[in-house]
């Protein structure tokens, strides 16, 4: 740069140079010898352009700084304004993950909701034994996936699907429940206030010594007495049996039967439905027995149970 600048600034060549444009000045003073300043006018322009170019490039320069300048001014208002949006995205991120973690929670508790009433129903229909009994605190693993925002509609979909197919399984199961419910042979065979001469259970023999098992409950009753049906079902046996005399059963279905016995009068035959609260026959004292009484007998699979918790429950 400094010698581009000798070099331009050099004395010129060709007729300039032979003929150079000078300015005389004379400095004229009293009592002293003049002085002559004298100025090469062509390196004056000469040095003239040089200042203006130099005054250009200042310029480029501060007007190249100034613009960079202006442009990181604005890389850095679009730059805040991302992060900004980014902070936004992130704020709603959030807000999904939370809305996300409460649904997941929300349909892990409805889960456990149905699945109760599952074992509740199934409970019911087969009150010994539950099918799937399902209880908490047990060791639990396999292959999980988490639940993510990608696939949270997917596991939402499947998770509705078992719904579906518990409420598929409890319907028809609440549908048995209750139709063994209203089968269930509940309340008294007869009407009004009741007197019970023997319970369920081991009791001392009636027509001698020692003990016997009885399976029923003798209720006091005047002689010809209705005796009604505690639960709708099919008569199985009506007639003379022995030591139970006259005497009804009836099947209830879902494993119940009752028999009344001891019974001056059968008004049933076998076959035939009857409702809860209808007649089967008027109460007496036929066969075993010391005296007019209804004896009541419930069975439950084959085996005779106590009847008194069914009598009290109407
Ligand atoms: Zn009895």
């Amino acid at each position: 740069m400094l010698g581009w600048l000798r070099d331009y600034l050099r004395k010129p060549e060709g007729r300039a140079g032979q003929h150079p444009h000078y300015l005389e000045i004379m400095v004229a003073r009293t009592g002293q010898p003049a002085h002559t300043f004298r100025i090469n006018l062509d390196t004056l322009k000469k040095s003239g352009r040089a200042l203006g170019m130099l005054f250009l490039a200042w310029f480029g320069g501060t007007f190249y700084v100034a613009y960079s300048h202006i442009s990181n001014m604005e890389a850095i208002a679009s730059a805040s304004q991302q992060a900004e949006k980014i902070a936004q995205l992130e704020s709603s991120n959030q807000r999904l993950a939370e809305e996300k973690q409460s649904m997941g929670q929300y349909v892990f508790n409805l889960r456990a909701r149905v699945e109760e009433l599952a074992v509740r129903v199934h409970g019911m229909v087969n009150r010994t034994q539950t099918e799937f009994p399902v209880e908490a605190n047990r060791p639990q693993g396999g292959v999980a996936i988490p639940l993510s925002s990608a696939n949270a509609a997917e596991m939402m979909r499947k998770e509705f699907s078992l719904f579906d197919e518990n409420i598929d399984n409890l319907l028809p199961e609440l549908e048995t429940t209750l139709a063994r419910e209203f089968s269930r042979p509940v309340g008294s065979p007869i009407a009004g206030d009741i007197d019970i001469s023997s319970r369920y259970g081991v009791r001392n023999n009636p027509f001698g010594s020692g003990h016997e098992f009885h399976n029923g409950i003798d209720f006091i009753v005047d002689r010809g007495t209705p005796v009604l049906a505690t639960g709708p079902g099919r008569i199985e046996a009506a007639g003379y049996d022995g030591p139970n005399g006259n005497r009804v059963a009836i099947n209830h279905g879902f494993g119940y039967r009752s028999v009344y016995a001891h019974l001056s009068k059968v008004s049933v035959k076998p076959g035939e439905t009857v409702e809860r609260g209808q007649a089967v026959g008027l109460s007496g004292n036929t066969g075993r027995s010391s005296g007019p009484h209804l004896h009541y007998t419930l069975y439950y699979r084959g085996q005779t149970i106590n009847p008194a918790r069914y009598v009290k429950a109407n």
